[in-house]
This record gives structure tokens, C-alpha cells and sequence, in this order.
């Protein structure tokens, strides 16, 4: 016996002081400590000051072994009971209170037959104490873990550490459990389609280990933006049984979008800049070439701005920058893009149009800009210059003929849509 079944603690009540000898010494060799009382008082005196690991309790106990047995399934602990006594008291008691997973010894008392039944009785409370004992460990060790981690089964969170707790404002475990909280409660913009755990246990067998990251938000604070969260998941011995832990990359995440922002964007409009403007037209060339798709795209120029900067003064020209992106954003579709090219100058780049849906996409771009006066400068026009990529050739050719249709819209005078078709169509 390991010392888990020595350290056992036993109960004997039994009111034969012959028979009360013979179970001492069954158990005294398999025991640290053995307690033998003649009644039920004295049990429950017993039983109040510590409950034990395991129980004999004699059918025929003066005061009600049912009592007893009822006292010792309520102690908390579930403490494992033998029965002992005649086979007809053994009998009676059985049929007057419930004990499942009661044994029974019945008098006369084989002492062998005994003792095998305690070592398998104090074997299953050890082994139930090792786990007892390794999830305390294993809470531990998690509670010392600075970033949130949670031990999960399936869906069934069986373990969550106080970092978890402390993100989701929680003191403790049991209230995580007394709100009867769920992990995907957390989980925003998108949660994964299939369940937290799914995805998790996928994660965990992704054979490329790939970064993946979560978002979450408190659902007691729904307008805050979400936590970004790296994840890690490691499988654990058992089904489906997985460590889920989190690192907080919320600033790093915030920093790394300032700094693409800074990047890619223009900081006036917010428009892309030439830079990623050049990025997005090699991306979508080579798309537009792989898969046959077309792709087309609209320069736009503000007619006259030298005369709005120089009537309005160069911040209501700024402003006008800002509300003219605005409102070309709003006519845009999630693929299309808007880049500043330069002054007042602007290009879409809009992927599965030809040349005709981007002439129409122009004039409603048009409308937009001349159909309602501007907060700071009145009426403002733009000309606009519209072409289609043509299979294989560089990006910048497609521009370069959205730019002669430009020139011909303010030659033509201004506040136009012209067009320019890739030479071998010959439209
Ligand atoms: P057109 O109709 O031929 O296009 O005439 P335009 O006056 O629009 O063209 P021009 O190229 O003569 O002038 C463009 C002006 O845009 C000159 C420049 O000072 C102004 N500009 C360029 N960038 C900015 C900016 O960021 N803010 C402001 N306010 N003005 C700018
Ligand atoms: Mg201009
Ligand atoms: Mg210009």
C-alpha cells in the first residue's frame, strides 16, 4: 500500500467488544489511525471532528447504523462504508435506507475476506485522492502562469486560472462556475462557426503550429473594444482534453496597426498611399491575370483646387480632400480600393469590372462629388479618366490610360467621365 492508503483514517462503530477486537485488528495493519466507538453518539462525535476514510459500521448499532450511514454519506466526503453484522440485521438495513455502493461483511467475520475488501476500499480513496491532489496541482501550477489559461474538455471548461478570472473580473473559480459561464461568451468579432472547442483541438493539431489569434471581449463590457489574444494549445492526456493559453498582444496589435496605418495609408484622407497603391495593383493584376477576371480602374482629378485652396485658404482645401475620400468611399464596394496619387488626385481600383461598369462607376463617383455642395467650399468638380487592365501587361499601364482619359475629360471641359480602352480591342 502507497502512502496514501496508510495515511487512511477508520470508523469502527460496533457495540461487541469481541467483534469490535477483530475488526481493530484487521484494520490497525492497514491504517495510521484507527478510531472504534460503541454508539452512534460517540460516531457522530467522531465524525464531527474529522470524517474519516473509511467506515465499518455494524448493522445492529445501539442508536441506528441507518443514522450513521446517513451522518457519514452527508459528511461531504462520501466516505466509503462497510456494513458488518448478521445477515438478517444486514438485510433489514439495507431494505430500510438507500446505500449504494455499500459492502457488507457478515458475522461470522472472515478476517481475510475483510482485509482484502478494506485494501480495495482504501485503494479506491487513494486513487481518488492522487486526482483530488493532481488538480490542485495542476490549478496551481496554472494560477502561477502570468497570461490566462484554461484546461478544457470539448466544450467544458474543467480548469481556469486566475489570470482568466482576473481578465473576466471574476474572484474566483466558483463564481466563474456559479454564473455558469462559458469561454465562447468571451469570444467577438467573428467567434469561430464551430465552437471554441473544435476549434481549439484543431488548433492544437495544426500541423504547422501557425500563430493564431483570438479576440475577446467582457461580456459586462460590450462597447469596449475586444482583447487580442495569441493562443496556444497544447493537448492533454485524456479525450478532447486540451491547455488553452492566451498571451495578451493587445497594444503590440494596436501598435502594429498604427504603424501599418503609417505605412500604407495617407494620413489627410486616409486614402492608401502610393506606395501600397502600387502593392494592390500588382496584387490585383496578377489575380486579374491568373484567373481571366477583369479589372479596371478610375483616375479622378478636383477641377480648379488651385482656386479653392486660393479663395477658401488651404485648410478648407484639406477639408475638402477629406470629405471628397469620404465620399467616393461611400459608393465603393469592399473590394475596391481608394488611393491618393497625389495632390488632388486620386485613383479606384476596381478588381471584376470592365471597362464599361467602370466608366459607370466614374459618373456615379461624378454625381457624388458634383451633386451636393461641400461644407467649406460650395460646388467642387472633379474629371474622372476610366480604364481596364489588359492580360499581361504591367499595373501601371492600365493607369497611364485612365490618366490620357483624364486629360481628355478636363480638356473636354472638366466635370466628365472619359474612357480609354486598351489598344488591341480597338473600341
Ligand atoms: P485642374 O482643374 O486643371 O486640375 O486645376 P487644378 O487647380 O485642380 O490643378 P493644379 O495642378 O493647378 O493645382 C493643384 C493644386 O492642389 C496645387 C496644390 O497647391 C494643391 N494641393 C496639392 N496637395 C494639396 C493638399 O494636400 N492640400 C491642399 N489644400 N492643397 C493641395
Ligand atoms: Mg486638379
Ligand atoms: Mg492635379
Amino acid at each position: 500500500m502507497d502512502a496514501y492508503g496508510k495515511g487512511a483514517f477508520a470508523l469502527v462503530a460496533e457495540a461487541d467488544p469481541w467483534a469490535r477486537e477483530l475488526l481493530e485488528g484487521v484494520l490497525k495493519p492497514r491504517c495510521s489511525r484507527v478510531v472504534a466507538v460503541e454508539s452512534l453518539e460517540a460516531a457522530l462525535r467522531t465524525l464531527a471532528l474529522q470524517p474519516p476514510d473509511l467506515a465499518l459500521v455494524a448493522a445492529d448499532l445501539p442508536g441506528g447504523a441507518a443514522s450513521l450511514a446517513a451522518a457519514l454519506r452527508e459528511s461531504g466526503r462520501r466516505v466509503p462504508l462497510i456494513v458488518t453484522g448478521a445477515a438478517g440485521d444486514i438485510r433489514r438495513l439495507l431494505e430500510t435506507v438507500s446505500l449504494p455502493g455499500v459492502r457488507v461483511a457478515q458475522r461470522p467475520i472472515d478476517p481475510a475476506a475483510l482485509g482484502e475488501a478494506v485494501d480495495e476500499v482504501l485503494e479506491a480513496a487513494g486513487l481518488k485522492r492522487r486526482l483530488e491532489d493532481a488538480w490542485e496541482l495542476a490549478h496551481r501550477l496554472l494560477d502561477d502562469m502570468p497570461q490566462p489559461a484554461a484546461i478544457m474538455q470539448g466544450a467544458r471548461v474543467l480548469g481556469i486560472n486566475r489570470a482568466w478570472l482576473r481578465f473576466l473580473g471574476l474572484a474566483s473559480r466558483q463564481e466563474f462556475a456559479a454564473r455558469g459561464l462559458s469561454l465562447e461568451q468571451f469570444l467577438a468579432d467573428p467567434p469561430p462557426a464551430e465552437g471554441l472547442a473544435a476549434w481549439a483541438c484543431r488548433l492544437a493539431d495544426d500541423p504547422l503550429d501557425r500563430e493564431h489569434t483570438l479576440r475577446l471581449t467582457h461580456p459586462d463590457r460590450p462597447g469596449q473594444p475586444p482583447h487580442v489574444f495569441q493562443v496556444a494549445v497544447t493537448r492533454l492526456p485524456g479525450p478532447s482534453r486540451c491547455l488553452l493559453t492566451l498571451a495578451d498582444v493587445t497594444e503590440l496589435e494596436l501598435e502594429r496597426r498604427e504603424l501599418l496605418d503609417l505605412a500604407n495609408l495617407d494620413p489627410l484622407t486616409r486614402a492608401l498611399n502610393r506606395r501600397k497603391l502600387a502593392e494592390v495593383l500588382a496584387d490585383e493584376a496578377g489575380r486579374a491575370d491568373r484567373y481571366g477576371s477583369p479589372l479596371s480602374a478610375v483616375l479622378l482629378d478636383i477641377d480648379h483646387f488651385k482656386a479653392i485652396n486660393d479663395t477658401h485658404g488651404h485648410d478648407a482645401g484639406d477639408a475638402v480632400l477629406v470629405e471628397l475620400a469620404a465620399r467616393i468611399r461611400a459608393q465603393l464596394r469592399k473590394v475596391d480600393r481608394l488611393a491618393r496619387f497625389g495632390g488632388e488626385e486620386f485613383v479606384v481600383v476596381a478588381p471584376g469590372i470592365d471597362l464599361a461598369r467602370a466608366a459607370g462607376l466614374a459618373e456615379r463617383l461624378r454625381l457624388a462629388v458634383a451633386g451636393e455642395d461641400f461644407a467649406v467650399a460650395g460646388r467642387v468638380t472633379a474629371s474622372f479618366g476610366a480604364s481596364q487592365h489588359m492580360q499581361g501587361e504591367a499595373p501601371e499601364a492600365m493607369l497611364s490610360r485612365a490618366d490620357k482619359a483624364l486629360y481628355r475629360a478636363k480638356d473636354g471641359g472638366r466635370n466628365r467621365v472619359e474612357r480609354e480602352a486598351p489598344p488591341q480591342t480597338g473600341a
